[in-house]
């Protein structure tokens, strides 16, 4: 992902505003934090990694919390915990980042997707879910889009009657509720992302939470190479030798990001209540104008993290010319996601797949806008009046 700031933009250029998708606040705070990290000699998963570990179990009222290199890694330790490999199904969303289904495949089970509810909600459909359930079926990998909970009080529900795990891939989630809990607490293990574009930016990083001791002990392990004490603990004195009793992976996270971690983690909920205003501006503008429709206007038991602007362009409108229009003002656009089940390397592996209506129609229609809890009110209105003139 490129970032275009308005400071790199040539002196000649008119003064046209520059909004990039995505933009990450560095102040002296996050400076100082990585600095004193680096000052302190210890690079490796150390002291802050603990306290960040600590501080994010607290701030999600988890009982366990593991700090991971990223949030892959995470996903690919919490298809391993719950048990999941060769021979079972495991069913996520196909409108979804690419690394649940990549890591489902690394555990050697089949990625089934399902559809997602309509221009409303991009969220998983839950009767879909259902209709994909099989006897090999052992885990659901739930999605909380954009940072909004997807009906997961119905899914465990759903999980409990036939026997399977739940996943939450709570990467856009961090800091979402729903009916007051914290996205990632309500599955087996939920797994966040702290990749630079998320709500809690270290550069790469994630975090494992769940509250069953006997998953974070193997989460434990499998992070070190299955290895029964860490360097850190050995360095300390606490612990001479050690044994292997799994076939881990290093999936480890080390201090510098902790610590930027840590100053990220306490500017959360203000950061996150700033894209809830930027939001707001954008769903009064936008929903419903030029055919334009903002999906989860209405939030229901969801308290959403607001990770991304998402809207569905009129049907008929060319999405590209829509993207390169806006491009051309200078403002930077994506879309989450192209379906899984389009991509190459699963139309070829995935067998025959279910069809899936919802996602066919609605995925070639996203597109996000630009999001981040220091964008201005100035820097929404500008992308509203190229948005609302691209799309009519
Ligand atoms: C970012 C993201 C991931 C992967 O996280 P990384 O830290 O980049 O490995 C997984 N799932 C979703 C939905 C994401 O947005």
């Amino acid at each position: 992902m490129t970032i275009v700031r308005p400071a790199e933009r040539p002196a000649n250029e008119p003064a046209r505003r520059a909004v990039p998708l995505s933009d990450i606040l560095i102040d002296e705070e996050i400076e100082q934090a990585a600095a004193e990290a680096v000052r302190s000699g210890w690079w490796s998963m150390g002291p802050r990694v603990k306290e960040f570990e600590e501080a994010f179990a607290a701030a999600c009222e988890a009982k366990t919390a593991f700090a991971v290199s990223s949030g892959t890694s995470a996903l690919h330790l919490a298809l391993l915990a719950v048990g999941c490999g060769p021979g079972d199904e495991v069913i996520l969303p196909s409108l979804n980042f690419v690394a649940a289904a990549n890591t489902i495949v690394h555990v050697g089970a089949r990625p089934v997707f399902c559809d997602i509810r309509g221009t409303h909600d991009l969220n998983l459909d839950i009767h879909d879910v259902e209709a994909a359930i099989t006897p090999a079926t052992s885990a659901i990998v739930v999605l909380h889009y954009g940072g909004h909970a997807c009906d997961i009080e119905a899914i465990l529900e759903l999980a409990d009657r036939h026997g399977l795990a739940v996943i939450e891939d709570a990467a856009h989630a961090l800091g979402a509720r729903w009916k007051g809990k914290t996205c990632g607490t309500f599955g087996d293990v939920g797994c966040f992302s702290f990749f630079a574009n998320k709500n809690l930016p270290t550069g790469e990083g994630g975090m494992l939470v769940t509250n069953d001791d006997a998953l974070a002990e193997r989460i434990r392990l499998l992070r070190s190479h299955g290895m029964t004490t860490l360097t850190w603990d050995r360095d300390r004195g606490h612990a001479h030798s050690y044994d292997v009793v799994e076939h881990g992976f290093n999936y480890r996270l080390d201090e510098v990001r902790a610590a930027i971690g840590l100053v990220q983690l306490r500017r959360l909920p203000e950061h996150n209540a700033a894209r809830g205003r930027l939001v707001e501006q954008y769903r009064t503008a936008l929903d419903g104008a030029a055919g334009i429709e903002m999906p989860f206007s209405s939030n229901g038991a969801s308290e959403s993290a607001h990770h991304l602007a998402v809207i569905v362009l009129p049907e008929g409108c060319s999405r590209r010319a829509f993207q390169e229009a806006l491009a051309d003002s200078g403002i930077q656009t994506s879309v989450h996601y192209p379906p899984i089940h389009s991509f190459s390397a699963y139309r070829a592996s995935n067998g025959a797949q279910r069809p899936l209506p919802v996602t066919d129609l609605v995925a070639p229609r996203i597109v996000s806008l630009p999001l981040y809890p220091h964008m201005t009110p100035a820097d929404v209105s500008a992308v509203v009046g190229a948005a609302l003139l691209a799309a009519s």
